[in-house]
């Protein structure tokens, strides 16, 4: 990713270089004498929302060359208040049920979820885990499935990602070249509503911590969150925040985020939505058809789109109206002709009418219409409104 297209956050792509940082390692195969290896990364700010990000070469071999010293000294193994704080954080939502599926992005030594599994107490969990880099030694695998996968490469991920309740990312995403699409396949393949948790570092506290945390700044940490930018690309994945702070204690100030799939119910609503407005219709072609049978004089007010339905859900409506037992009423549609029958203006309304029935569904027009027939002296009680 040498040419930086878009920003993860916000997708525009205008950036303001900031600065350029060197990595180096020796180089200890070359011989008695050694040489320094050097890499150069030129730190780049997003010039809209101000995300920050290192661009660089990072091709497979940069990522060795990086990552060659990894030592074990930021592992829950060491630091068991870390897995503390994370259950803590966590297991309120966490509902406990027969076979949950558990998966950690990037648990590594497996030292997290193995800990998760002995305090769930749940023996018949099954648990996934896919491992950022199993060439990691020491593997706790316990009970653990390792999935390879390399999160940056998104076909692969959907290849080898398992349905999950529960996923745990710790310190992963700001490894990630796009943490945005990394985040979005797990939306996309993933079809439970599943709830993650996402650990980076908070880099807008790191001035508290002087020389504590010096150690952040390494172009291993390719993206620099602050909680309001990670909460932004979260939300418009379509993510929702279930909890977020900020963790200060150790070397690392840390953003603690737990997210949910949304639980996307529109569909339904909608759904449910229209069949109940095809059931007011049903209800209002029913009221016209029982008040035309009993030989009243009936008039229908608003010859517009409920008209026209409730025409065609009860073709027996049109026989009324074609036999001049139900008269109809409109202000803008008046001496028109429907069903060659023609439309009455409101003053015209003959005197001896026993019942006016108006047609709109929407509030403010047939309270209108209401409105109108009581200004014209009819009797409130004459007045239908079927969908009430
Ligand atoms: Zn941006």
């Amino acid at each position: 990713m040498k040419q930086l297209k878009s920003c993860p956050i916000c997708n525009h792509s205008a950036f303001k270089l900031i600065d350029t940082i060197t990595a180096s390692n020796w180089n200890v195969l070359v011989g008695e004498n050694l040489q320094r290896e050097e890499h150069e990364f030129q730190i780049k700010e997003c010039k809209y929302c101000g995300h920050m990000i290192y661009v660089g070469s990072y091709s497979e071999e940069m990522f060795s060359f990086l990552y060659s010293n990894n030592s074990e000294s930021l592992t829950i193994k060491t630091r068991p208040w870390i897995f503390e704080t994370i259950f803590n954080f966590t297991f309120p939502q966490m509902k406990i049920k027969d076979k949950i599926h558990l998966a950690d992005f990037g648990g590594s030594y497996g030292s997290f979820l193995n800990n998760l599994i002995s305090k769930l107490k749940a023996s018949n969990c099954k648990i996934f885990a896919d491992s950022y880099d199993l060439r990691i030694p020491n593997i706790e695998k316990g009970p653990i499935d390792f999935h390879s996968c390399n999160f940056n490469v998104i076909k692969d991920l959907k290849k080898n990602l398992q349905d999950f309740d529960f996923g745990f990312c710790i310190h992963t995403l700001e490894h990630l070249l796009k943490p945005r699409e990394f985040l979005r396949a797990l939306y996309t393949y993933n079809k439970r509503n599943f709830h993650l948790y996402i650990e980076v570092p908070a880099n807008e506290l790191l001035n508290k911590n002087h020389a504590r945390s010096v150690g952040l700044i390494h172009p291993q940490h390719i993206h620099i969150f602050t909680k309001p930018n990670l909460e932004f690309m979260i939300t418009t994945i379509g993510y929702s925040i279930v909890k977020s702070k900020y963790e200060n204690k150790g070397d690392i100030p840390r953003i603690q985020l737990l997210i949910k799939k949304k639980n996307n119910n529109l569909k339904k609503i909608v759904k449910r939505f229209m069949d109940y407005k095809i059931y007011l219709l049903h209800k209002a072609a029913k009221i016209i058809l029982k008040e035309c049978s009993s030989k009243k004089k009936v008039a229908v007010w608003g010859i517009g789109q409920e008209f026209y339905n409730i025409t065609k859900i009860e073709p027996n409506i049109v026989k009324y109206i074609q036999s001049g037992d139900l008269l109809l009423i409109d202000l803008n549609l008046a001496r028109k002709s429907v069903f060659r029958t023609k439309i009455v203006h409101p003053k015209d309304i003959p005197v001896k009418l026993d019942k006016i029935i108006i047609l709109p569904i929407i509030k403010h027009t047939r309270e209108s219409i209401k409105s109108s027939a009581l200004q014209l002296g009819l009797n409130e009680t004459k007045i239908i409104i079927p969908y009430q």
